[in-house]
């Protein structure tokens, strides 16, 4: 069995599946096997809700504020197991939650779920990426055709719902991109993380 939590940088992380909507072409997933802590993070079988609730109980979260779902794998692609292990975590053990996610939820699942993420998440961060459609569709290659209008659309809608929810990109993009990213996420009243790549 794959790790579920994990902690890296003093942070604790949530791995709760390994399916995915994109193939990003800087997925970690394709050149390394873990993170952090963690030893391998591919599931031979996807966890149960029960396998997740058994790894938050076999887990000291003496210290922790924020417990981070994000693993190998797009977690709004396990809906379910994601709002309730969520509840779960913040019920029993009283911690905040957030989501890094791709934000094509609403597309994959083919409604609008960010009253049900509201219900138990706490902050989001949406992974932008590039600046333009066409780079984004290059770059993270999803599913669907119409991903990046749909991505920005979830991303106001988290912003109207939840307490922090923040755009993020890459510091890798070219300084131009950069720009147009800030813009993006400054026409939607969003905080944009620049992340330093690692
Ligand atoms: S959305 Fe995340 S998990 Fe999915 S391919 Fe991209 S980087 Fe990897």
């Amino acid at each position: 069995m794959a790790d579920i939590l994990y902690t890296y940088k003093n942070q604790i992380y949530a791995n709760i599946t390994n399916k995915c909507d994109c193939s990003c072409q800087f997925c970690i997933r394709s050149h390394k096997d873990s993170v952090g802590e963690a030893e391998n993070l591919w599931f031979k079988s996807e966890p149960t809700l029960e396998e997740i609730k058994k790894a938050m109980d076999e887990f000291d979260f003496t210290g922790y504020e924020e417990l981070v779902f994000c693993g190998y794998g797009e977690p709004t692609c396990a809906l379910e197991n994601l709002l309730a292990g969520a509840a779960y975590a913040k019920e029993k053990y009283g911690i905040k939650i957030r989501l890094n996610t791709n934000g094509l939820a609403n597309l994959y699942h083919k409604r609008n779920i960010v009253p049900e993420l509201a219900e138990v998440i706490d902050s989001v961060s949406i992974s932008l990426n590039a600046p333009t459609a066409e780079k984004y569709q290059e770059v993270t290659r999803p599913q669907f055709e119409n991903a990046f209008p749909a991505m920005l659309e979830f991303a106001s809608l988290a912003q109207e719902t939840f307490s922090h929810t923040q755009l993020s990109i890459v510091d890798v993009l070219p300084e131009d991109e950069i720009k147009t990213c800030q813009r993006i996420a400054d026409e939607r009243g969003i905080y944009l993380k620049i992340r330093k790549f690692s």
